[in-house]
C-alpha cells in the first residue's frame, strides 16, 4: 500500500521540516498490524516527494483471533489498498503534521501550498462519482483511474479499485486530515471496533471542513459505520460547528444563541420540522426568507422535491457565507440551478418573491423592529402571496429552561422581542384572517408541560 505526498512548492524539500522525516532517510516504523516505511522518490529544490509505504501482516493480524479458519481473514485486499489502516499510520508515523504542528517552520505548516496525494489503489465504494464528491468540494483537482476486475476477462467489468491523484492548494494538515478521514469512508470499512471516540476523532480530524461539506452526512455515517447512535451524535454536533465567523457581531451573536440552545441541537429539531412540513405540502419552489448562511437551503437542496429554492436575506455578508458553505460555483450545472441566493428586505415589497409555492421564515420575525411588521406582513401575505407559509419563532415563556441564559435576557442580542405562545399565535390568527390563509400552530423541541416547546411554528395556508 502506497501514498505519497509531492510539493513544487519551493523550496520543495522542505516537506521534509513538514513531515518531520528528512529527505535523505529511509525509516522504518513497528505498527500493530504491520510495518511502515517513509523515503523520498524525488527531492530537488523544486520538487519533493515523500512515500509512505505500509506492509500489512496479514497472517499477524488474525493470529490470536478466536473463530476457526476462514478464507477470508488470510486472502482479503488488506495489504495492497489504502485503507483505514493508512489512517492508522499516517496518525502514528505523521502525527505532528497531522496536528499542523512543525517545530522548524510553523509558518509553513500554517500555509496553502501546492500538493498532490498519490494513492496507488484506493477502493472506492460508490465509485468515482462518489470519490469526486467528497474531495472535489474541498477544492481538489481529481484524476482516477479506474482498474479492471481482471484484465484477462475484461467481460467481468471494473473493480471498485482506482489509482488516484488529488491536487489541491492547501495546508498539509488538511490534506492529512481529508486523507485520515475519507479513505476509510471511500473503502466503506474499518478494521476495528467502533466507540464514541470515533466521533471525538472524526470531529477533530474533520473540523473546519466537516461541517460544511456537502456530503456530511455520508461521511458521518460511513465512517461511523452506520451505528445510528453514533452518527446522530456526530451530524448533530457538526450542525452546532457549522456556525458563523465570529467577525462580525451580527455573527457572534448567533453564536450565543446556538451555545444558548446547544444542549437540546434544537436548530437540527427545526431544520427537521420544516422540512417535514414542506414535503407534506409538496411545494416544488420555495422561498426562504432571511435565510442567513443558507442551512435551511443546503437541506433543502439534498431534497430533490424542490426544484426552485430562493435565499434571501438583507445582509450581504450572510448571503457570502451562504454561498461560500453551498459550494455553488463547484456544484454541478443542474443542482446549482436550483438555486438562487438574493439580497433584498422583507420589509420592502419585492416583484422577485410572487409566484413561489412556499415560503419559510425560519427565526427571522423576531429580528424586525415591531413598527416594520405590518409592512412585512403586506410583504408577504398580500403581495409575494405564497400557497404556504412556514414561520418560526423563539418561544420566550420557555428561556427560564436555558440554563446559560441569565433570566430576563433574550436568546440573540440582534432580537427585537421574543413572543409568548399566546402572543404568537394571537399575531398569526389576525394576520391569516386578514389575508385569507388558515393556520396551524407546532411546536419544535420537546414540549414542557408549563412553559411549552423551545421553538414555535406556525404553518399557513392559502384557503
Ligand atoms: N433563517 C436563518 C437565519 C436566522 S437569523 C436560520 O434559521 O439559520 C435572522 C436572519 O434574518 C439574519 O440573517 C438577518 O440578516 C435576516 N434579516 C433580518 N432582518 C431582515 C430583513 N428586514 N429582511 C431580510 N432579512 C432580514
Amino acid at each position: 500500500m502506497l501514498l505519497s505526498i509531492t510539493t513544487t512548492h519551493a523550496p520543495a524539500t522542505d516537506l521534509g521540516y513538514l513531515l518531520h522525516k528528512h529527505p535523505d532517510k529511509c525509516q522504518e516504523f513497528e505498527l500493530s498490524f504491520g510495518k511502515a516505511a517513509v523515503f523520498y522518490p524525488e527531492a530537488s529544490l523544486e520538487r519533493c516527494t515523500a512515500a509512505l509505504l505500509l506492509d500489512i501482516d496479514p497472517v499477524g493480524l488474525v493470529r490470536g483471533k478466536r473463530g476457526g479458519y476462514a478464507l477470508e481473514q488470510y486472502v482479503n485486499d488488506r495489504p495492497y489498498v489504502a485503507s483505514s489502516f493508512l489512517s492508522v499510520a499516517i496518525a502514528k508515523v505523521f502525527g505532528t503534521a497531522l496536528s499542523g504542528n512543525c517545530k522548524n517552520r510553523q509558518q509553513l505548516a500554517e500555509t496553502a501550498i501546492a500538493l498532490t496525494a498519490k494513492l496507488a489503489v484506493l477502493p472506492c465504494r460508490g465509485g468515482e462519482a462518489f470519490l469526486r464528491r467528497l474531495f472535489e468540494p474541498l477544492g481538489y483537482t481529481v484524476t482516477a483511474q479506474h482498474h479492471q476486475l481482471d484484465a484477462n476477462f475484461p467481460d467481468w467489468g471494473e473493480s471498485n479499485y482506482f489509482t488516484v491523484e488529488l491536487e489541491n492548494t492547501v495546508r498539509l494538515q488538511d490534506l492529512l486530515s481529508h486523507l485520515y478521514v475519507l479513505i476509510p469512508v471511500l473503502d466503506d470499512d474499518k478494521h476495528y471496533y467502533i466507540n464514541d471516540d470515533e466521533v471525538e476523532k472524526l470531529l477533530r480530524h474533520g473540523e473546519g471542513w466537516l461541517s460544511s461539506h456537502p456530503e456530511q452526512e455520508a461521511i458521518a455515517k460511513r465512517y461511523l459505520k452506520r451505528q445510528g447512535r453514533l452518527v446522530r451524535t456526530a451530524l448533530a454536533q457538526l450542525v452546532e460547528e457549522d456556525n458563523p465567523d465570529p467577525d462580525s457581531a451580527e455573527e457572534s451573536h448567533a453564536l450565543e444563541e446556538a451555545a444558548v440552545e446547544k444542549p437540546i441541537s434544537l436548530n437540527q429539531q427545526r431544520l427537521e420540522t420544516v422540512l417535514a412540513i414542506l414535503k407534506e405540502t409538496g411545494a416544488k419552489r420555495v422561498l426562504d426568507l432571511g435565510c442567513g448562511e443558507g442551512r435551511l437551503v443546503r437541506t433543502l437542496l439534498k431534497e430533490n422535491t424542490f426544484t426552485e429554492i430562493v435565499g434571501v436575506d438583507v445582509s450581504y455578508r450572510s448571503l457570502e457565507i451562504a454561498q461560500e458553505r453551498l459550494h455553488l460555483d463547484r456544484l454541478p450545472a443542474m443542482q446549482r440551478d436550483r438555486v438562487k441566493l438574493i439580497q433584498g428586505s422583507l420589509t420592502y415589497r419585492d416583484k422577485r418573491l410572487s409566484g413561489y409555492d412556499a415560503a419559510t421564515v425560519i427565526e427571522v420575525i423576531e429580528h424586525l423592529d415591531p413598527p416594520r411588521l405590518a409592512s412585512f406582513e403586506r410583504v408577504l401575505f398580500e403581495f409575494a402571496r405564497p400557497n404556504f407559509v412556514v414561520m418560526t419563532t423563539p418561544n420566550v415563556e420557555y428561556n427560564v429552561k436555558f440554563e446559560n441564559l441569565p433570566a430576563g435576557k433574550l436568546r440573540h442580542k440582534d432580537h427585537r422581542f421574543e413572543w409568548t405562545r399566546k402572543e404568537f399565535q394571537m399575531w398569526a390568527n389576525r394576520v391569516a384572517e386578514q389575508f385569507g390563509y388558515s393556520v396551524r400552530f407546532l411546536p419544535v423541541g420537546t414540549e414542557d408541560p408549563d412553559v411549552g416547546a423551545p421553538t414555535q411554528m406556525a404553518a399557513f395556508s392559502l384557503d
